[in-house]
């Protein structure tokens, strides 16, 4: 195990026992989206607060296993206070992240070396990729986040 491997659970650990964001919004104003991954239970409600194109707030609550929480918390923190463009370039990373990856490791076992640093400590969720069926866990509130600025409009 790698001293890499070790800091990447820590995050995850760290996002699953103290998720960031936790709670609820007035909806409305507030758009208010639900998910739900039926392949393993999990669930999420998002709360989200657009002023001029802008993410001023994002909640959410939900239960599931600890990738789909703790990516949830990271989804949170890493996109509040960005502008809904930045938001959208996110959710294309992430998807990046979870696809390029799978399809990589099928070709020659190894996680492909990406520039993980501009991901910050989403990079840490990168090896939830090894175990496919984890990977509509951790895209679960992405795919939810995703879903509620297509409902703003
Ligand atoms: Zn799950």
């Amino acid at each position: 195990m790698s001293n890499l491997e070790d800091l990447y659970r820590e995050i995850i650990l760290d996002h699953y026992r103290s998720p960031r964001n936790r709670g609820e919004l007035a909806s409305p104003p507030a758009q208010r989206v639900e998910g739900f991954n039926p392949l393993c239970g999990d669930e999420i409600v998002v709360y989200l607060n657009v002023e001029d194109d802008v993410l001023v707030d994002i909640k959410l609550t939900g239960q599931g296993c600890s990738i789909s929480q703790a990516s949830s918390s990271m989804m949170s923190s890493a996109v509040k206070g960005k502008s809904l463009a930045q938001v959208r370039e996110a959710i294309t990373s992430f998807k990046q992240l979870m696809t390029v990856h799978a399809t990589a490791l099928q070709e020659n076992g190894q996680p492909v070396e990406a520039d993980l640093r501009a991901l910050g400590e989403l990079a840490a969720l990168q090896g939830v990729v090894k175990f496919p069926v984890r990977i509509k866990c951790a895209t679960l509130a992405w795919n939810t986040l995703s879903q509620g600025l297509d409902d703003l409009s």
